[in-house]
């Protein structure tokens, strides 16, 4: 079933979760790991994310250092798979444009559809961590529209070859990013919406925000968006704090603000477990009031935090 569907039929607000690959050399015990004790709020899906090569130095027998690419978290593809088989919960993978030529992104999206995904979650990735702007490849795509508009023709049966005789439709149903808090690059909110709302035009069914510490940021941005015709379903991103490094991590890496009321409550803690009962209660606050706002969906970046996230969906 595809994401839209989970929220046409929904009589309430569902909960979804997103989930990483583990870290290369681990088993699909990993997942389920960390996936069971979620499964008893029987999420209407489950997103796992795609992550890049990174180039790194090593460090040769000699002194010298090579040049490696190395994926250190593989198996998007297989993982949704495997979930999809293992708990009959639809898996929606993270398809990036950094990395892919047309051709890789037509082959990983047949082999999606073969394997039965009805979702996919076009977005563009960043910059490798060496690299400071992000380049597509020379085949590739520079924006997540770009690569949309590719999902959108095979979706109309168009593939890269032109030739090919009595072809498959896909019926990929498309989620992209928004960010409640303005996309890093962009030089203003309003461009950045603008931009938004091109990918909604272009055939995206519904959007996933950026995480946020303070729901009023959601308001106004779905009010915005509201504003310029955007229509469709805007999926709260959350995530919780569990540690005091993460009062400087996280705005450093998403560009989001964590609230002083909360970056005083965690400042106060002596330990990471007191920072981590403030970080739940409040996503247990910022959950009930955007339920209570309406939200089709509450989608949890779970990020190795299972037990927070159970704690958090078990009190709303
Ligand atoms: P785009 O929509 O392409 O936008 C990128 C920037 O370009 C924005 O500033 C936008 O305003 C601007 N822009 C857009 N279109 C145009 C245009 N036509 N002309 C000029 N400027 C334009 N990253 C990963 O690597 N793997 C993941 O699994 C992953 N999952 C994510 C999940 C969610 C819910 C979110 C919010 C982000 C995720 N990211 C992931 C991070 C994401 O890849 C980065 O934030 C990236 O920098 C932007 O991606 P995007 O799809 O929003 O890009």
């Amino acid at each position: 079933m595809t994401v839209i569907e989970h929220i046409n039929q929904a009589k309430d607000t569902v909960i979804s979760f997103e989930i990483l690959p583990p870290l290369k050399g681990k088993g699909i015990s990993a997942i389920y790991d960390h996936l069971d004790p979620l499964m008893e709020f029987k999420p209407a899906f489950i997103n796992v994310t795609y992550h890049r090569s990174e180039t790194m130095f090593k460090k040769k027998p000699d002194g010298t250092f090579e040049k490696v690419e190395v994926r250190k978290r593989p198996g998007t593809v297989a993982i949704c798979a495997a979930i999809m088989n293992h708990y009959k919960v639809d898996a929606v993978p993270h398809l990036i444009c950094g990395g892919f030529s047309k051709n890789e992104t037509e082959n990983a999206l047949i082999d999606l559809n073969f394997l039965g995904v009805d979702n996919v979650l076009i977005l563009r990735g960043d910059a490798p961590s060496n690299e400071t702007f992000f380049e597509p490849e020379p085949d590739g795509h520079r924006y997540a529209i770009d690569l949309m508009k590719q999902v959108a023709n095979m979706n109309n049966g168009i593939y890269l070859e032109d030739d090919l005789k009595g072809v498959v439709k896909t019926k990929f149903c498309m989620g992209v990013a928004g960010y409640p808090e303005k996309h890093f690059e962009a030089p203003n909110m309003e461009t950045d919406l603008r931009f938004l709302k091109a990918k909604v035009d272009s055939g995206a069914e519904y959007i996933i925000t950026q995480m946020f510490f303070d729901n009023q940021r959601y308001f106004d941005f779905v009010k915005r968006c509201r504003e310029i015709g955007i229509t469709v379903p805007i999926i709260p991103g959350l995530k919780p704090i569990t540690t005091k490094k993460q009062l400087a991590v996280i705005p450093r890496t998403f560009y989001v603000d964590i609230p002083s009321e909360l970056a005083n409550e965690i400042i106060k803690c002596k330990m990471d477990e007191e920072v981590a009962q403030v970080g739940t209660e409040w996503l247990i606050q910022q959950s009930k009031e955007l339920k209570n706002f309406g939200v089709p969906v509450l989608h949890y970046y779970t990020l190795g935090k299972a037990s927070v996230i159970a704690k958090v969906v078990k009190a709303i």
